[in-house]
């Protein structure tokens, strides 16, 4: 296809290769969507934008798909060739364009998809705002918020940079807490234990801000006699690529939680509450991953429900008197069609259910969708748009709102902040654990084994790590080397892509440093040689560049991803705050 070029600025040049990539991501369900709409306009009072901005028709759907649409007609439509101005089409040539399209696909609409199921047309506006979405990430052009938690999701395997040290210390945690409430010697939060009939996957966010919520699930999963375990490596089942619609972060995260089920021989893995967790993972994984799925998937909720049902669990709903409404999460209702099942189950473990209308598929969004929470640049305009999730929970009258899925617990909460509603907002698993009848047991005392408690010794941060640092520029060389070796580590230099195969092979390092432009054999090839190679199968990379977009060529390889990256220019601070996480060093205040 033929491209339009303006001067070559950088902008200029970013918006040409937006414009190249449309072209590659043309399927027929984005070409549909990109011809089928008749403007009809019904779709425009189905998005909470617009209800919370009346009189903007900027945030109508029909015409946020239009800039994207114009681009669509005008290099890959023949009537926008022939006729550019009666079929509005237009071309991105400048940074306004950019920054236009930047802030209606990640400011401007939540992904939600009430407008899609409301449009006779099948016109699927969701999807290609997440096409769109991914079209600027691939350029660099995102807001700072997805840039970092996408990073973290890329580096360190979870979307909150949650260091593996911290989440098996709060799986130790969360055990002896629910181990001394129950007063049970055999409770046990197990890890890494193959062969189990469930895996159980979770959100980091439970690691990071509500594990009570990991101590609940693992009581009704003892309760009910479940040979379940969570595993150590591939906890986490949510995915910013499904946020970013950057397809390569969402196939990368889904390879790595279905090989920790695998490695595990897990028959099923189960997924907590968390609505584009369960999306990304049953639903658009394994073709983001481009791989089959042996084992089952399913979601906590039908878990629990099916242990209520069969017995296996006993509860008793007068634990609850409160009454409750429920929040329908976007991507759990009206993308997966989990509907009657959170209800069901309320039913057996509430007093009092009262419905929320508009509810099911026509619910509306909680605001925090689409990864709308980690850009804070939008914050007031989300809060606005959230009057109409307001008037719907005040409605109810209930002091309780439901949800299932961690993102939208967040949403929610600052949406009854805001607007001062006097609710709160809890999830199933907590209100299936409140209400869990456990029969006594007889207590058999056991030994008490002595945990090992690490001690601060004085060493520097870096001690006892070997790190090879490949660099074709001496300065950056030398710097990148001073700093590690100051900081304790033994630190191998390598200027060319064949010294950085030699080098690793002899010395065995922990980790690479992996500038991309190196003279002599391709980087990409190098980092790929070394995937393959048995004896490097434990050697971590960071990639170092300046020129981000050049990642790609390393991260879309079909091995595992880099462990790491950072961009330049590198100061101290960053470089060994993400060596540190790369090698899941504990940081010490110093
Ligand atoms: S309802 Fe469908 S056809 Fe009508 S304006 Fe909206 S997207 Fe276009
Ligand atoms: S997907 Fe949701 S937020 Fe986006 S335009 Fe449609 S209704 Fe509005």
């Amino acid at each position: 296809m033929s491209a339009t070029t303006t001067e070559p600025t950088e902008k200029a040049l970013k918006a040409q290769q937006v414009i190249d990539l449309l072209g590659q991501k043309l399927n027929r369900q984005v070409v549909g969507s990109l011809v089928a709409c008749v403007h009809c306009g019904l779709c425009t009072d189905a998005c909470h934008y617009v209800l919370a901005n009346p009189g903007d028709v900027t945030y109508a759907p029909a015409y946020k798909a239009d800039r994207l649409r114009k681009i669509f007609k005008r290099h890959y439509d023949w009537t926008g060739r022939v006729l550019p101005k009666w079929v509005g089409a237009a071309t991105v040539d400048s940074e306004a364009d950019l920054e236009e399209l930047k802030d209606i696909v990640f400011g401007k609409c939540t992904n939600c998809r009430r407008c899609t199921i409301n449009c006779p047309m099948g016109v699927d506006f969701a999807t290609f705002n997440r096409t769109a979405r991914g079209l600027l990430v691939s350029v660099g052009i995102m807001p700072e918020g997805v840039a970092v938690v996408s990073k973290d999701q890329w580096e360190i395997g979870n979307q909150m940079g949650v260091l593996k040290e911290d989440y098996l210390e709060t799986l130790e945690w969360m055990e002896e807490e629910v181990r001394d409430e129950l007063d049970d010697p055999d409770f046990r939060i197990p890890v890494d234990v193959p062969d189990s009939n469930v895996v159980y996957a979770i959100n980091p966010r439970e690691v990071k801000y509500d594990p009570r919520s990991i101590a609940d699930a693992a009581k009704i999963f003892h309760a009910a006699g479940e040979k379940w375990t969570m595993p150590s490596d591939g906890w986490d089942m949510t995915n910013f690529g499904l946020f970013s619609g950057d397809d390569a972060l969402g196939g990368s995260v889904s390879r790595r939680l279905y090989e920790s089920v695998e490695a595990l021989r897990g028959r099923k893995l189960v997924i907590s509450e968390c609505g584009h967790g369960y999306r990304s993972s049953r639903c658009e994984g394994p073709n983001w991953a481009k791989r089959d799925v042996d084992f089952e998937m399913e979601s906590s909720v039908l878990t629990m429900l099916r242990y209520i049902k069969e017995g296996r669990i006993k509860v008793d709903k007068r634990r609850n008197p409160e009454p409750v409404t429920f929040h329908d999460s976007c991507n759990n209702a009206r993308s997966c069609g989990l509907f009657e099942e959170p209800r069901e189950l309320l039913s057996l473990v509430c007093m009092e259910f009262r419905e929320m209308y508009p509810n099911r598929a026509e619910n509306y969004c909680c605001t925090g969708g689409g990864g709308a929470m980690s850009m804070a640049e939008y914050t007031p305009r989300r809060l606005k748009s959230g009057s109409i999730k307001a008037k719907q929970l005040q409605d109810t009258g209930a002091p309780v709102v439901v949800t299932s899925c961690h993102n939208c617990v967040d949403g929610l909460t600052d949406l009854i902040r805001h607007y001062e509603l006097n609710m709160k907002v809890t999830q199933l698993v907590n209100l299936v654990a409140n209400a869990l009848v456990i029969e006594e047991r007889v207590v058999v005392p056991v030994e008490e084994v002595p945990v090992a408690v690490p001690v601060e010794g004085e060493a520097p941060v870096l001690a006892g790590r070997v790190v090879l640092v490949a660099d074709d520029e001496e300065d950056q060389l030398e710097f990148l080397a001073s700093v590690l070796e100051d900081n304790g580590a033994t630190v191998f230099r390598a200027r060319t892509g064949d010294e950085v195969l030699t080098l690793a092979r002899r010395e065995k390092p922990d980790l690479v440093t992996l500038d991309l432009h190196m003279p002599g054999r391709d980087v990409g090839e190098v980092f790929e040689l070394m995937r393959g190679d048995p004896e490097l199968k434990n050697l971590k990379v960071c990639i170092v560049t300046g020129k981000p977009e050049l990642r790609r060529l390393i991260y879309e390889r079909s091995v595992r991803p880099p462990e790491g990256y950072v961009d330049k220019p590198v100061d101290e601070k960053r470089l060994l705050l993400n060596v540190r996480k790369t090698l899941e060093v504990v940081h010490r205040e110093g």
